[in-house]
């Protein structure tokens, strides 16, 4: 790499596109946005600058970057940033990259809330990306999100800050519920570990080598963590509250089915993500 020497930017994502098809998914859109960082221009300026020459220095940065990313580390990992929500989180290896599955998550969160003030609790923050973009969307929320790991709640802390969110969002460094201040929350919103021990292999080695593995996994059937969620939740959620996971489409029934043991009587809905699969649990307490 290269095959051979591009001058100007437009000539440079070709390049790097060409290096990354049959290995990344988005060849071209990682090249764009591995450019743009080297760069400093945005989406449209990198395309419309097309023409402009790329110095040496830059030039010779872009191709470690995509050879970074041909042996497998995330694009997000390497530019330090990912679009989530209309927010850029930033993140690093501290933390799961933000999906764009899990915008949908916050949707449905949203489409629930909006215009109201609930209290909102969120396990399993990572790098803090649901409680940032909740912040952003429900403007009267107060969030309180936390995590076990130390390590992610910096990353956290850094995007609460960096956003502007710091009189909406409380980080707690708790496992689950226990060292969460309020007795309950209108909300309960958790990304958990659910990912099944023996799929390890099956994982995009971008993502099993690379993203936190305390994040991903949870036992045997990915469904460990929330079962301890499940039995603590119950006690934590106001009168009327609602609760949304996100799971795996191969553990969405099975999770749906523990939802409603935890909470008999509640309204619990199993919702499908843009891509048609299984990704997500509702429950709500209340009467609608
Ligand atoms: N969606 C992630 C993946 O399949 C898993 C996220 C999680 O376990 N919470 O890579």
């Amino acid at each position: 790499m290269p095959s051979h020497n591009p001058r100007t930017i437009a000539e440079a994502i070709d390049v790097c596109r060409q290096r990354l098809r049959g290995i990344s998914g988005t060849p071209w859109l990682d090249a764009r946005l591995l450019t743009q960082h080297v760069t400093g221009l945005d989406a449209s300026a990198v395309i419309a600058y097309g023409d402009a020459a790329l110095d040496a220095r830059r030039r010779s940065r872009l191709f470690d970057l995509t050879e970074r990313r041909a042996a497998g580390e995330p694009v997000a990992y390497l530019i330090g940033h990912k679009g989530f929500c209309g927010l850029e989180i930033a993140v690093d290896r501290r933390a799961l990259v933000p999906r764009p599955e899990t915008e949908e998550l916050v949707a449905l969160c949203v489409e629930d809330w909006k215009g109201k003030a609930p209290a909102i609790a969120e396990l399993g923050t990572g790098g803090g990306a649901i409680a940032c973009a909740l912040a952003h969307l429900l403007p009267n929320a107060s969030i309180t999100a936390g995590d076990s790991s130390i390590d992610a709640l910096e990353l956290a802390a850094h995007n609460v800050n960096a956003l502007g969110f710091g009189e909406q969002v409380t980080l707690v460094h708790s496992d689950l519920f226990d060292a969460f201040p309020q007795s309950t929350y209108d909300v309960i919103i958790a990304n958990l570990p659910y990912v099944a021990m023996q799929d390890l292999k099956s994982l995009e080695p971008q993502v099993q080598e690379h993203e936190p593995h305390d994040a991903l996994f949870a036992g045997a059937d990915g469904l460990d963590t929330y079962r301890r969620l499940l039995e603590q939740a119950p006690a934590r959620i106001s009168t009327g509250g609602t609760l949304y996971f996100e799971c795996g489409p191969y553990n969405a029934l099975a999770l749906g089915d523990q939802v409603r043991q935890a909470f008999p009587g509640a309204q619990v809905s199993v919702h499908r993500d843009a891509a048609g699969l299984e990704r997500m649990v509702r429950c709500s307490t209340g009467s609608s």
